[in-house]
């Protein structure tokens, strides 16, 4: 029988995750305040404990995974490494094409792999509530899961249009014990302020995060914190599970490189995951094409200036070196709901001024129709944003075809799209349209930024 996956055992799960911020070539820039000046660490601690502000600013290259993580992980880790065997046959490529599937996580995504953990670092620190923000619904379950699980409460503000779409995921938020409401909302400032100046807003990532920290750090009581699903560096280190588990799952199936690694980015966290383990590899000498794939109606790692921004709409948020859109953009309603976000995790970002990973940009009709094969290949029902790593895959194994190369292809399979159907409808109804973000408007909420400080270019390699 051909080997179609590789299992680890649990004990086989990795006991450290990996910090990019250790190996990167150009220092990372310091988050500032509004002042310009670097951020200090204890400007965080109304939104975040000080466990994780550790972890955020942490250079350490290799930060312990507590047993009691590792246990809850075990539900579902180590996750399986498939070879899409069904897919190279439809494609008739050489390229050995192999996918880390995240979809088998209770809530169906990569983002459990960190919300199990920043739960458990609140409980530790004595907080009882958590607020958040979700775009399509994945970060907001991922949470409500793991606090469900943790013991402590979960408030979600949910990106409207995603609220409007799909109403099954806030549904499983309610089944897990957490309370959604529709963001922009009437219960906050930062909400009755875009509500009084666009009633009609579909919402985004940038509004709801604004709604989430204000929650939060307005509790008299002290004892709420707010958690971000993607960005932040301590967010992605978590994520680095993915790609450790990976490297030791190439090598018991007797893969010696890998020449090529892919995910859909929207804040960074799934492509950092399954990336930067190998990164290492890479800035080593490694020879490995990395690529992060966003969606052209919201360009951020393609078109976007590195810059400093606000995470959020409401500047709330310190202000991170990232490439950016603007934190002003609204992205337009696609259906990959996880990959509307005006910013770029800084690591990420960092990465790509490091030319060590190289971004594309796809239309939504390639993506679903690279899911729809997918599907019918292989099986399983890929999230809206998973597509765009497939449609990076099948060019890259049809790329491997044309140059008669057996290309190994490793990607992040970041969740399955079975709350997602209602886009595959619009899909198959000839609804969807591709849409590249035109000039003018990323230039309007490009404008919003010019007055911010700017990256030095002297630390920027070129
Ligand atoms: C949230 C999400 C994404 C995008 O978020 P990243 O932080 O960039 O990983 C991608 N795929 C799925 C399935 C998601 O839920």
């Amino acid at each position: 029988m051909d080997k179609l996956k590789v299992v680890l055992d649990e004990k086989d799960m990795p006991r450290q995750w990996y910090n990019l911020a250790a190996d990167l070539p150009t220092p990372l820039l310091p988050p500032l305040g509004p002042d310009g000046r670097p951020v200090k660490p204890e400007m965080l601690r109304p939104v975040f404990p000080d466990n994780l502000i550790e972890q955020e600013i942490s250079s350490k290259r290799w930060i312990t995974i507590p047993d009691e993580i590792r246990q809850i992980l075990a539900l579902w880790r180590p996750s399986p490494l498939y070879r899409a065997r069904r897919l190279e046959k439809a494609l008739g490529t050489p390229a050995r094409i192999y996918y880390k599937h995240e979809g088998v996580s209770p809530p169906g995504s990569h983002k459990p792999n960190t919300a199990v953990p920043q739960a458990w670092y609140n409980k530790q620190f004595g907080i009882k509530r958590l607020t958040t923000e979700t775009g399509a619904g994945q970060w907001g379950s991922a949470l409500a899961f793991a606090c469900a699980l943790i013991g402590l409460e979960c408030k979600v503000y949910m990106v409207r249009i995603s609220f409007d779409q799909k109403p099954f995921r806030r549904l499983m938020m309610e089944t897990w014990g957490a309370t959604c409401v529709p963001s922009p909302s009437n219960e906050t400032q930062a909400g009755r302020d875009i509500l009084a100046k666009m009633p009609d807003t579909p919402g985004s990532l940038g509004i709801a995060i604004s709604e989430a920290i204000e929650a939060a750090v307005t509790d008299p009581t002290g004892q709420t914190r707010y958690a971000l699903g993607s960005v932040l560096n301590h967010v992605l280190l978590h994520q680095t599970i993915i790609g450790l588990e990976a490297k030791k799952q190439l090598k018991k199936i007797g893969e010696k490189k890998v020449d090529v690694i892919t995910a859909c980015a929207g804040g960074g966290s799934n492509f950092a995951g399954i990336a930067f383990p190998f990164l290492a590899d890479k800035i080593a000498g490694a020879q490995i094409d990395i690529i992060p794939v966003e969606p052209q109606s919201c360009p951020t790692m393609t078109r976007a200036p590195f810059a400093y921004d606000h995470g959020d709409t409401a500047k709330m948020t310190p202000l991170l070196a990232m490439h950016s859109l603007g934190h002003t953009f609204v992205p337009p309603a696609i259906h990959a709901g996880g990959l509307r976000y005006h910013g770029m995790a800084p690591l990420v970002s960092a990465a790509i001024q490091d030319k060590l990973v190289t971004p594309r940009a796809y239309h939504q009709l390639k993506c679903y129709e690279s899911a729809v094969l997918w599907a019918r290949t292989e099986g399983f029902i890929p999230a809206p944003e998973t597509a765009h790593a497939i449609a990076c895959v099948i060019d890259e194994a049809r790329k491997a075809k044309e140059e008669g190369k057996e290309k190994v292809i490793l990607f992040c399979w970041s969740g399955h799209g079975l709350m997602d159907l209602s886009g595959y409808d619009a899909y198959f109804r000839g609804k969807l349209s591709d849409f590249a973000l035109p000039e003018e408007e990323m230039a309007k909420s490009l404008a919003a930024i010019k007055d911010l400080p700017k990256p030095p270019t002297g630390c920027i390699k070129r």
